[in-house]
């Protein structure tokens, strides 16, 4: 502390990140960064763009992106916006679509980045409590909140709401911006992209850090109405013009464009989810259904921090949250075959000793 800090700093608590331990080789399975590389295409990508070039700044539209982006999900190149990251263009939406004194909604049991955006930009915020089985009560919202921010899939759940249910929620509160954060989308939900050109209110948020193989990088986007995303430029060319970098840019580009890598290995880990699930069912784990890259598992002899600290020590590092009412779950990201075998192998020796 120091008499320099804002009041601002002084009182805000920090989003926790996930371990990313630098001192010895863990299984990581805490992050829900995806096991398999990039595409080779993106590599190659990232050979070409280091050189010379790197002295010039980028483009600071990344309009080669929004194209690839807008051709991919079948909007126009205005209906995109790209960000250093989904956390950067959370972030920006705080000051880009509220006011202090505004109330913005969302779970209690979601990201939680959301409420440090909201005491950051000084905006309030309520939550609403799940539902006991952990599904997200779409009626809960208060009557009096300016704008909803509803992650779907959920996380650190994993469970998906439908489309349906995500345009009744639009039509129910037309008077509110709904942001629709779908960092999991591509793991077996539906996206809400094809109601953009119907609701007006409809703001998605999603990443190149998931299902991409890209969190080294740092690529979101968000595709919502022109007006939107004009407001999310704004904010943007009000802090800094150029949030992606020449090999970023490029990079994701060409990771939207190889259309066939993405299918593999989004089908792969969604396989491997339904082997592991099983198998954590047998041992009788308690695993909520997901559609992410990860399981949210208790089981009832072990406790979750027991089970956190157990596999720590032997190498696999998973996320548990020390929060009343998931005390005892713990987030599993999904890894390789290989590594999800070693996982299954450690749990059933722990389940087998109590
Ligand atoms: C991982 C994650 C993000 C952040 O993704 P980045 O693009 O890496 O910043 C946003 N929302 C949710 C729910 C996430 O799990």
């Amino acid at each position: 502390m120091s008499r320099f800090w804002s009041d601002t700093v002084r009182n805000i608590l920090p989003y926790v990140p996930g371990e990313q331990p630098q001192d010895k080789k863990y299984i990581k399975l805490n992050t829900n960064e995806n096991p398999y590389p990039p595409s080779p295409k993106v590599i190659e990508a990232i050979r070409k763009e280091i050189g010379s070039d790197l002295r010039l700044y980028p483009d600071p539209e990344a309009s080669l992106l929004k194209e690839a982006l807008a051709g991919f999900y079948r909007v126009k190149p205005g209906e995109v916006f790209v960000g250093n990251g989904s956390d950067e263009i959370l972030a920006f939406c705080f000051p880009a679509f509220f006011n202090p004194g505004d109330v913005i909604t969302f779970p209690d049991i979601t990201y939680s980045f959301y409420p440090v955006y909201a005491e950051l930009f000084g905006i309030r915020y309520e939550t609403t409590a799940l539902n006991s089985d952990f599904t997200v009560d779409l009626g809960s919202f208060p009557e009096h909140a300016d704008g909803i921010l509803l992650a779907n899939p959920n996380a650190p759940t994993g469970i998906a709401v439908g489309l349906n249910e995500i345009e009744v929620l639009l039509q129910r509160n037309s008077n509110k911006l709904v942001i629709v954060d779908e960092a999991y989308v591509d793991f077996g939900a539906e996206s809400a992209v094809p109601l953009v050109k119907d609701y007006d209110n409809l703001l998605i948020v999603q990443t190149f850090s998931k299902s991409r193989a890209l969190a080294g990088l740092r690529i979101g986007f968000a595709i919502g109405n022109r007006d939107l995303i004009e407001a999310l430029d704004r904010v943007k060319n009000s802090f800094n013009s150029y949030t992606l970098d020449r090999v970023a840019i490029r990079a994701a580009t060409e990771a939207v464009n190889d259309k066939e890598y993405f299918a593999e290995i989004t089908g792969r880990i969604i396989k491997t989810r339904e082997e592991t699930a099983k198998r954590l069912v047998s041992l009788g784990f308690n695993v909520l259904p997901s559609r992410t890259n990860f399981l949210f598992v208790s089981h009832d002899r072990l406790s979750g921090m027991e089970l956190y600290s157990m596999l720590k020590n032997d190498g696999i590092l998973v996320r548990h949250f020390n929060r009343k009412g998931i005390e005892n779950y713990l987030r599993i990201t999904i890894g390789t075959e290989e590594e999800m075998e070693a996982l299954v192998e450690r749990l059933s020796c722990y389940v087998k000793s109590v």
